[in-house]
């Protein structure tokens, strides 16, 4: 008995991990479109994370027969590095993240996480080392805790305490009616965005991977709040292999490498200062992103004069 038991609890315990993880991701990745065909190998091994290290070698992948989204892509981020992926509406950045999270299998080519093909090992261990903090962050009807403990459900309430406090949210969940034990969501507390991203960064924190995905928000945050939030989410890259879909590309500028995507191809990469230099599709994004905000804070002071 004792020994049927034991994998069926093993069984039991992946497949909560899993679904953990669907939960997590449904967030960021608009789950309801993803079918999920991917299975792992019968007998497959965990991953055996080292220190994180990606690579996508010569990645080519559809969602259908008929169109390509990426083509041969190829690009390494080595362990504790900051990649950031950048490009039009449509490029192909969310569809590279997909993949790592094996969400689909690649047509062509391969994704190594440490050395090894995410094919080869089971999901739920490529999963619990993928920390993912969405662009919304969908809380859980549940208490401001349990929304952080669900990083790490074994966790500590100093363990908690600590992440809230890295994520510079700790204090604001002080304010709240029961602190830590405050019900979030519909019948309870409405958090701003950045607070809800805040909530994502300390759960995060307390799961503790070795690799983070990071879909920075494209709503405009007042700059007060961004510039914490740029410390917050510093923090949780510090030290860890980081892959980011930045939108705003002042917060990039020290991002280790830059793959521009275009068309589902990378069309130029390096480091911001060579690639402005470079004068190509990156510098003009750049350009253009600069007079956007010459002029909103143009119309911000006329408004402010008025
Ligand atoms: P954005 O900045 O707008 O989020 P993106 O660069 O992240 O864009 P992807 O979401 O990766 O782009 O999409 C790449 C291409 O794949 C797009 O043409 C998109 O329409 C298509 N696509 C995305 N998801 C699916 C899907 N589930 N089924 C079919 N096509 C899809």
């Amino acid at each position: 008995l004792v020994q049927l038991y034991v994998p069926l609890n093993w069984f039991g315990t992946y497949y909560r991990a899993i679904q953990r993880n669907f939960v997590d991701m449904e967030n960021m990745f608009d789950l309801m479109r993803v079918d999920s065909d991917v299975k792992d190998m019968p007998g497959a091994p965990d991953l055996l994370v080292r220190r994180g290290a990606i690579e996508f070698k010569d990645v080519s992948f559809g969602y259908g027969p008929e169109r390509l989204v990426l083509n041969n892509v190829s690009f390494t981020v080595p362990s504790g590095s900051t990649v950031a992926l950048v490009g039009p509406s449509g490029a192909g950045k969310s569809t590279i993240m997909r993949l790592l999270f094996r969400f689909y299998d690649v047509n062509e080519g391969a994704i190594l996480v440490d050395g090894q093909d995410v094919r080869t090992v089971t999901q739920a261990s490529l999963r619990a080392n993928i920390g993912v903090v969405p662009q919304d962050t969908v809380l859980f009807n549940n208490t401001v805790r349990y929304n952080i403990q669900y990083g790490r459900l074994s966790a500590e309430t100093a363990d908690i305490i600590a992440a809230a406090k890295n994520a510079d949210i700790h204090d604001k969940i002080l304010t709240f009616p029961d602190a830590y034990d405050t019900q979030v969501g519909e019948r309870g507390l409405k958090l701003s965005g950045g607070e809800k991203q805040r909530i994502a960064i300390a759960r995060t924190l307390l799961k503790d991977p070795a690799i983070v995905l990071l879909d920075e928000a494209t709503s405009a945050l007042d700059t007060n709040t961004e510039r914490n939030i740029q410390a917050a989410l510093a923090r949780v890259c510090a030290n860890r292999t980081t892959l980011i879909i930045a939108h705003r590309l002042s917060t990039i500028i020290h991002a280790d490498e830059i793959l521009v995507l275009r068309d589902g191809e990378i069309i130029e990469r390096g480091h911001h200062e060579i690639l402005l230099t470079q004068g190509g599709f990156y510098a003009s994004m750049w350009q253009q992103q600069l007079e956007n905000r010459n002029n909103n804070a143009l119309e911000n002071s006329t408004e402010g004069n008025n």
